[in-house]
């Protein structure tokens, strides 16, 4: 290699030095004939010099310069050169090469480069251009100091976890990518089989059915960094595929899964911070967190916790109130303190609220502000004073606070009120930055049980050990997500190892013997073959690297991702074959002429 260091490596000690740098162009500019390069690579930037006042014994100046006018931007050079100390006062202290320079005595062009269509270097804010030019040419974005930033955290991330599932004795072993369909869950990508006209593979939605069956095989401990597929609709943080940290264990409890996997992200967090993350980590109830911050994977870096008033205005002559009380409806309360709310949310700020309640699926939205120590509104006329005193006791509701109360069934409502109070708390700046979080969000129900139709779908998956008699839709089910700053970052459960219970959960779940035997024959087959008791989880690595390094998007630490219509701008996919490739498959296509970019963009929440 000629190479003799990379662009991140010069200090104050490599003075005097003689060295060969490869890389990009970044910027160049001419001051009075001395030429300054920025020269790029992924380690960093080098500041190059060509100083014809300056030339070190043996340099060829006219040489230098006729190579050196053919450079343009981006193209890729080779630098031989001397180190030296920068012109006293130009420093660039945010540079850890800053302090230095290579004095030029030789260089090559090794490969030109068009004009880049945006700015490669250290982007200001609004100098990026919009995000589908980056997916276009995502291998120039990912130049980018900011990306390669990602990718390098990324990288060590998982690195950081296989070293410590390896240490602990887990075997990293592949699953296929293609597999069969199976109806549960998200929409599955289905890929036509030519051998087998008529039939179709699935990609897998996560290796799930076949790391239950490596146990059954007695590996004990697998673990996988696994590409996972699901056809879901378009959303700004979702894409069609996305890699989970996957893993699975035998003769387990559900502590066990959890202590190893705070063990692994702690390990991990020592790996790339250096600190110690402190565990074990804090465990709510789903029905706690539901009813208390209104989401099942609730920030609880700030306050604002719904109270429960069902109980406080069950005998208030109010009609909204006592319709949905009789449907079995709930009242809950949030009290934005005058602290924190008073003066700043004034009463175009609450009917700028109320609107955005009913957005997200609330009926409305009440309110009353506590004013000379009594509650006041548009509707305090309909409740009793005493009602009002218990609302305001319940509440802890004091001078200047302002009261948002919800009301309705009870998922939806808690629901509505958990996208309400993180919208209050991101207008009233209440959410912490740079700290995190981790919890455990367990006692969850086994089945969620659609309320008008009574049909049961499996709150996890249909593999979840049921904590009790599969058959009683109220039982609870042995599972756990694990959560960071209002994030689902995976979830777990002990599984179902009983051949007959895993039929009874299916049934409970619609599917009868002859649908069983079809979509998963080899399945419930598979568990009565001596299936070990067993459990797992699996953790999405986008959206951790996301959410620890503060990116909106899961894309931001993707290499390359689709755009938010599912769509690799990149290589242009998905794309239409040509009719001989659909011939051989037996294929008609029934979509006509549509065009991927005809899809409306306001389509996408
Ligand atoms: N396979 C599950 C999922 O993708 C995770 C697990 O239960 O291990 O959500």
């Amino acid at each position: 290699m000629r190479r003799t260091n990379t662009c991140g490596d010069l200090r104050m000690s490599d003075l005097g030095k003689k060295v060969c740098l490869q890389g990009w162009v970044r910027f160049s500019r001419d001051h009075g004939g001395v030429a300054f390069i920025d020269l790029a690579d992924r380690y960093g930037i080098t500041q190059v010099v060509f100083d014809p006042e300056d030339l070190p014994a043996g340099a060829d100046r006219d040489a230098i310069a006729a190579e050196m006018s053919k450079f343009t931007r981006e193209c890729v050079v080779s630098i031989d050169g001397i180190v030296r100390k920068r012109v006293e006062g130009t420093d660039d202290s945010r540079n850890p090469t800053g302090e230095i320079e290579v004095l030029i005595t030789s260089a090559e062009l090794l490969n030109t480069s068009v004009m880049p269509p945006f700015e490669l270097g250290d982007q200001k804010e609004g100098v990026l251009p919009n995000e589908d030019v980056r997916l276009k040419y995502r291998y120039l974005d990912l130049r980018r100091t900011e990306m390669i930033q990602a990718m390098e955290f990324r990288s060590k991330l998982v690195h950081l976890a296989r070293q410590y599932l390896e240490q602990n004795g887990f075997l990293e072993i592949e699953t296929p990518i293609l597999g069969r369909s199976t109806p549960e869950g998200a929409r599955d990508y289905i890929v036509p089989s030519r051998v087998h006209p008529g039939t179709f593979y699935a990609l897998p939605q996560s290796p799930q059915q076949f790391k239950q069956m490596l146990m059954v095989a007695s590996m004990d401990r697998y673990y996988q960094v696994a590409r996972c597929f699901r056809d879901e609709d378009s959303r700004k943080d979702r894409q069609p595929e996305f890699t989970q940290l996957d893993l699975e264990m035998s003769f387990v409890d559900m502590k066990d899964i959890q202590d190893m996997m705070e063990g692994l992200v702690s390990y991990v967090w020592k790996g790339l911070y250096g600190k110690e993350l402190q565990t074990p980590f804090p465990h709510i109830g789903y029905r706690d967190a539901m009813e208390r911050f209104g989401s099942d994977k609730p920030d609880m870096r700030y306050g604002l916790e719904f109270v429960k008033l069902t109980e406080v205005v069950k005998d208030a002559p109010y009609k909204i109130f006592q319709n949905i009380l009789a449907e079995g409806g709930i009242v809950a309360g949030m009290n934005l303190k005058a602290d924190i709310a008073g003066e700043k949310v004034g009463r175009n700020d609450v009917d700028r609220y109320i609107k955005y309640a009913k957005k997200v699926g609330l009926g409305g939205l009440t309110w009353m502000r506590c004013v000379d120590g009594k509650l006041e509104s548009n509707i305090v006329k309909y409740f009793t004073p005493e009602i009002l005193e218990n609302i305001k006791k319940t509440m802890g509701a004091e001078e200047g606070d302002l009261l948002f109360i919800i009301a309705g069934p009870w998922k939806a409502t808690y629901e509505g009120g958990g996208f309400l109070r993180k919208k209050v708390a991101e207008d009233l700046g209440l959410v912490p930055e740079d700290v995190f979080q981790f919890f455990w969000m367990d006692q969850c129900p086994m089945y969620e049980v659609d309320p008008v139709s009574g049909k049961c779908d499996a709150f996890h998956h249909p593999f979840v050990l049921p904590e009790g008699d599969p058959m009683d839709e109220n039982v609870g089910g042995a599972c756990f997500d694990l959560c960071l700053n209002g994030n689902e970052l995976g979830s777990g459960s002990l599984r179902i190892h009983n051949v007959e219970m895993q039929r009874q959960v299916f049934h409970k779940l619609g599917l009868d013997d002859e649908r069983i035997e079809r979509n998963f024959g080899y399945f419930v087959e598979m568990l009565s073959y001596g299936a070990p008791p067993h459990g797992g989880i699996a953790i999405g690595v986008d959206r951790l690297c996301a959410i620890l390094l503060n990116k909106e998007s899961i894309r931001d630490v993707i290499a390359f991702p689709k755009n938010k219509r599912a769509v690799s701008l990149l290589d242009g996919s998905p794309s239409k074959v040509d009719d001989d490739k659909l011939e051989e498959l037996q294929i008609i296509s029934l979509a006509g002429d549509l065009d991927i970019g005809d899809i409306d963009e306001t389509e996408i929440e």
